[in-house]
């Protein structure tokens, strides 16, 4: 198998980045390695050099590339159908939504495509349901969100960012949110008030770094938001769809929110698919002509929406991020000392601080895209590893030695 070695940029490799450079809006930088082709766990670039995928997309890929089923399932509705609009029904929509909605034990499911676009539909609905249903006077609506946050790139969204590089001269923003620090469910309670018609919350916050509250945490703010009657919507974008261990993040503390925020590894790494699922006393509150989605819902989208869920339903991709999961975290708690500063970790899903006098986490994913390794740091110092749920043991084992070797190599 050939890894990329020391590598230098081909010219091959150059020429596309500067193409790419040349046109795109400077919004991302990423490694400079240029992917061609993927399967599984493992991406070619245009030269033939082998990595192991440790990001999988932000967890898009949790299926890992190409997974047989899910390129079968988007090949045969290639050519049936692929787009229709909510304008009129499609023979895909109803087995979609009804596999969706018995997979997280609810009732009603909003197709979107991006997470941000569920993101931005459960705000909506978390509003009217407070307006029509709890009976908040109108325009007054609040939703309490947290310190650390990331629920993507809208303006609304970023509203409540506490991101300065998400935020600087994109306002003014929208108003309605009041931010409490994670993890501290009497700062959540505190800032509970008549007109609050619910709580946003990242049951871990993957882009803060995989921060995991207290096991107390979520439990308490589902007792709270109960007895508040205040909505409990968790963005399981990142976090759910068995990158955990388990289908939904809160199933591991044993709780069951109003609404689930859904995206990323529904739509298999193939087409943009996302949804907000809950039942229909909440869903239920929104009429004809006040949501929708071009795209939403489309028979492409959920033909492999409703592959995914069939994978999920084997439950053999959750039980892979537990034992993998274990194996990838004691590997790492091994560097802890040796240029790891501390190893959070839920499933396989890893954030791991480096050192940061060693170097940054741009540097160690540097010298790792070098060892045939993709990873992507987040914050200074902080990396995180999340390798699509098909990984296996002996490529888990060969991502925790080149991470080893990179650390070896900067304390010299
Ligand atoms: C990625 C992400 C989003 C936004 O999803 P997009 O598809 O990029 O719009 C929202 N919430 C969480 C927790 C995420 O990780």
């Amino acid at each position: 198998m050939l890894h990329a070695g020391a590598a230098s940029l081909t010219a091959a490799a150059a020429a596309l980045i500067s193409r790419e450079d040349a046109h795109i809006a400077p919004t991302y930088h990423p490694l400079e390695v240029v992917v061609a082709t993927a399967e599984g766990a493992w991406v070619t670039d245009v030269d033939g050099r082998r990595y192991l995928d440790c990001l999988a997309a932000y967890s898009a890929v949790n299926f890992g590339h190409g997974h047989p089923a899910l390129i079968a399932a988007a090949h045969a509705q290639l050519d049936r159908v692929t787009l229709t609009s909510r304008a009129f029904h499609n023979d895909r929509l109803g087995p979609f939504v009804e596999s969706l909605a018995r997979l997280a034990g609810k009732d009603m499911v909003i197709p979107m495509n991006t997470g941000a676009e569920a993101v931005e539909s459960g705000i909506k609905v978390a509003r009217a349901w407070g307006y029509r249903v709890k009976g908040v006077a109108a325009g007054r609506a609040n939703i309490i969100v947290m310190d650390g946050n990331f629920h993507g790139r809208t303006t609304t969204i970023i509203s409540f960012s506490d991101d300065a590089t998400a935020t600087t001269d994109f306002g003014p923003f929208t108003p309605g949110f009041r931010s409490v620090a994670y993890g501290d469910a009497a700062a959540l309670e505190a800032a509970i008030d008549e007109n609050t018609v619910a709580v946003l919350v990242e049951p871990i916050q993957g882009e803060a770094g995989i921060i995991i509250p207290p096991a107390a945490y979520l439990p308490a703010v589902r007792e709270i938001t109960r007895r508040h009657n205040v909505l409990m919507i968790a963005d399981e974008i990142q976090s759910g769809l068995g990158r955990t261990g388990a289908t939904f993040q809160c199933d591991n503390v044993g709780v069951v929110p109003d609404l689930y925020l859904l995206g990323k590894a529904l739509g298999g790494g193939i087409v943009p698919v996302s949804a907000v699922v809950g039942n229909s006393d909440i869903l239920g509150v929104l009429g004809w002509g006040e949501h929708g989605s071009t795209f939403g819902g489309n028979p492409l989208a959920a033909a492999v929406g409703s592959a995914v869920i069939a994978l999920l339903e084997t439950g053999e991709y959750q039980s892979r991020a537990v034992t993998l999961g274990a194996r990838l975290t004691a590997g790492l708690e091994g560097l802890v000392g040796s240029g790891v500063v501390a190893v959070r970790s839920a499933g396989l899903w890893a954030g791991i601080d480096i050192d940061p006098s060693l170097a940054s986490g741009r540097e160690v994913c540097e010298l790792l895209m070098e060892r045939g390794v993709l990873a992507k740091d987040t914050h200074d110092s902080t990396i995180r590893f999340a390798p699509p749920l098909v990984v296996t043991a002996e490529d888990l084992d060969f991502a925790v030695e080149q991470l080893a070797a990179v650390l070896a190599q900067l304390r010299g």
